[in-house]
């Protein structure tokens, strides 16, 4: 099942993809070309992983890590698919990252491996958009480097993961304005899913909603104000946003 949020006269309906179309509770059909989609729902925390793919690290000069890298990305940052990302004044590198996003659906801590995927709702696209300007260190969080507001499109829908057969088996692409500019698979993962969620649940207790940003593979680059930035994860779906100017 692919299901998300639009805004439609006014009020917020709750959509099921069907044969392209989009129907809402009343039955009422969309055309998802057209709908102004909202976050597909309410994330909860948020987690990031970095350098989770084989090769990224090389790409920026880093070693590969022993144990994944996290950090959290704020809730202000969250913003829906077509709506456009601020590129803040005075950045010198501003560039997209393209994601598999895990979204949790039964709360669990010191879940083990094996027990991982059934406390996995399902899947969706996102886009970690990082200012590399302001990357100091593996141990400095990123919190200024990914945490502007609009810096976290997700969407556009959550497909629930008896829809997706192997979320290490996807192909992973960016682009910008038609451009292909980043490729890669899940399966260059550095930590899979299960050992994200076993990882992460040894010391916090996992809820439902909450989001894990499974990192993204080689192939950054910058992005500028008119660029329109297009993330597609098989399977899971085509998120885009452009870029305008930070307002001020
Ligand atoms: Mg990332």
């Amino acid at each position: 099942m692919r299901t998300g949020r639009i805004l439609h006269r006014g009020r917020v309906r709750r959509v099921e993809l069907r044969e392209g179309r989009l129907y809402d509770e009343a039955g009422e059909a969309h055309d998802p070309d057209r709908a102004a989609f909202l976050l597909p729902f309410e994330p909860r925390t948020i987690f990031g992983l970095a350098l989770n793919y084989r090769g990224h690290a090389g790409e920026l000069g880093l070693e590969e890590p022993k144990e994944p890298v996290l950090f959290l990305k704020p809730p202000a940052s969250l913003l829906p698919h077509r709506a456009p990302v601020e590129r803040p004044q005075g950045v010198a590198y501003l560039h997209y990252e393209c994601e598999l996003a895990v979204v949790i659906g039964r709360a669990g801590r010191r879940i083990p491996e094996r027990a991982a995927m059934d406390h996995v709702l399902g899947y969706t696209v996102a886009n970690d958009v990082t200012v590399r300007d302001f990357v100091g260190n593996l141990f400095r969080p990123p919190v200024k480097a990914k945490g502007w507001d609009t810096f976290t499109p997700l969407g556009p829908y959550l497909v629930s993961a008896d829809e997706v057969a192997d979320p290490h088996a996807l192909a992973l692409r960016a682009y910008v304005n038609g451009e292909l500019r980043q490729e890669g698979r899940t399966d260059q993962m550095l930590f899979s899913i299960p050992e994200i969620v076993a990882y992460l649940s040894r010391f916090l207790t996992l809820e439902p909603y909450d989001v894990i940003l499974t990192g993204t593979p080689r192939g950054l680059s910058h992005v500028r104000a008119g660029d329109v930035m297009r993330m597609e994860v098989e399977a899971v779906g085509v998120l885009e946003n452009p870029v305008v100017e930070e307002s001020l």
